[in-house]
């Protein structure tokens, strides 16, 4: 039962509850129906054999019956025996023979059906002088007061099942009127979660009943959620804005005396840190403040032909010291030619962010594979290494920002922040394509990417 929607339970017991009743109510009606009808037959019965008391007398060792007696009234059907069952006055109704008839019962309805008709008969014992007496025996068809009873009956065996389809439509109807606010809100905040869309709003229209005070909490709960929200990128991106202009003296300062006032020792060394950390604290502002750029929808993205296949290789060569350092060697595979509508800039910063990763998480004289091809107007890419891996439990959320699998080991490698992995899904995803990875711990990590290919591109 618990896995039927609210809406479909409450039609099952609404429908389950309106059928007892009805049928309830039909067989009340059925019942007490019956029993008046049996009631006034009686009645009537009794009545024609009160009135024929008066016409039977004893006189002179007979039985002496007036001219008066009534034998049929109303339907009914007077008889008279003497005291041996032997017959004096009244028919019998056509077609019925005495033996058909039950035995006399003082008093008691009887009932019988002869050739399909239902009998109702009531004796009456009148006993006369000299332990003689009379027989009185009224008879009357039942099918005739039953009939508005069967009709009744007949219609309720057809319109009882109709009543409860007709039952089970009209609750599912009025059901799902009044639970469809419930599918509205639901509808909406599956949106908000899907879309990360936080200005959509339930907006059920007037209304004051339960569901429209819950739909108005709820709109009230996201005007201050997204206000929140928007505060808080306001915030980030002020921030950042607002840090890089000092961190940036910092660092010229710290330079300027490195090169400048000549330094030794102890001196030269902290000055070596400020200039190092300062550097990437600038790093990690322009990330976040691109980041919350992003967020605002202000992130300005500067079109224009870009040549991935030249620019990988560009990159590539720029950190192939930086790779030798670690002894690990760059293999490039990429098909010449391959061209995208894209930023220069942040497309270069993506494959910087993927191969600096790689080198970083890399093995010690291991290697780094890039390759680029085009696939059905589609560029598709892969940037992999043989390096640390990463293990399944946090593969799902190195996107997340400021997300490090390990930020001891991250500290180590230069100006790690955890905010590349969510800049590069940004950017690949600002220029419509889409970047995934997969990785074995210990086995190394591959990160594929595609881009949509500029048409007619591939001078191959
Ligand atoms: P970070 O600045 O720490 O490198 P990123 O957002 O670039 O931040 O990466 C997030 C985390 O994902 C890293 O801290 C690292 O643990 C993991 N990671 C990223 N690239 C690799 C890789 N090539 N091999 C192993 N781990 C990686």
């Amino acid at each position: 039962m618990k896995r039927l929607t609210i809406k479909s339970r409450v039609t099952l017991w609404y429908t389950l509850f309106m059928t007892v009743l009805t049928a309830a109510v039909l067989f009340l009606l059925v019942f007490i129906g019956g029993k008046q009808i049996e009631a006034s037959v009686r009645g009537r019965l009794e009545a024609v054999l009160a009135d024929n008391v008066s016409e039977v007398e004893y006189d002179d060792g007979r039985i002496e019956v007036d001219d008066d007696l009534v034998t049929f009234w109303d339907g009914i059907y007077f008889i008279l025996y003497d005291h041996q069952g032997n017959h004096l006055r009244g028919e019998l109704p056509k077609g019925i023979t005495a033996e058909e008839t039950p035995a006399f019962w003082d008093g008691k309805m009887q009932e019988v059906v002869i050739d399909a008709t239902r009998w109702v008969l009531l004796d009456s014992y009148m006993p006369l002088a000299n332990g003689t007496g009379v027989w009185m025996r009224g008879m009357v068809s039942r099918s005739e007061a039953e009939t508005s009873l069967s009709v009744v009956l007949n219609l309720a065996r057809w319109a009882l099942p109709l009543f409860v389809v007709l039952i089970a439509l009209g609750g599912y109807y009025i059901t799902y009127r009044a639970f469809a606010p419930v599918e509205q809100i639901r509808r909406t905040v599956e949106e908000i979660t899907d879309g990360d869309d936080l200005s959509r709003r339930i907006d059920l229209g007037k209304g004051k009943d339960e569901l429209h005070q819950l739909a108005d909490t709820f709109d009230g709960m996201l005007d201050r959620i997204e206000e929140a929200f928007e505060r808080e990128k306001q915030f980030t991106s002020d921030a950042s804005h607002e840090l890089r202009t000092p961190i940036s003296v910092i660092a010229t300062q710290a330079e300027y005396a490195l090169r400048h006032d000549n330094p030794s020792g102890e001196l030269r060394e902290r000055l070596q840190v400020i200039l190092n950390n300062s550097r990437k604290m600038s790093g990690m502002l322009s990330q976040l403040l691109m980041l919350a750029r992003a967020d605002q929808g202000r992130a300005e993205i500067q079109r224009e032909t870009v040549d991935i296949s030249e620019l990988a290789e560009m990159v590539a060569e720029e950190l192939r010291e930086q790779a030798g350092e670690k002894g690990i060697q760059i293999y490039i595979h990429c098909q010449p030619g391959l061209c995208l509508e894209g930023d220069e800039t942040l497309l270069m910063r993506c494959l910087i962010n993927l191969l600096q990763n790689a080198i970083s998480y890399g093995r010690d004289n291991g290697s780094i594979w890039l390759s680029l091809v085009s696939r059905e107007d589609v560029i598709q890419g892969y940037i992999r290494d043989d390096g640390i891996g990463i293990a399944p439990e946090h593969l799902p959320r190195i996107w997340e920002r400021f997300y490090q699998v390990d930020p001891v080991r991250s500290a180590r490698s230069d100006g790690s922040s955890g905010l590349g992995l969510s800049m590069v899904k940004w950017i690949v995803e600002a220029h419509g394509g889409s970047i995934t990875a997969e990785s074995r711990a210990g086995e190394g990590t591959t990160f594929h990417f595609t881009f949509p290919q500029k048409s007619g591109s591939v001078n191959s």
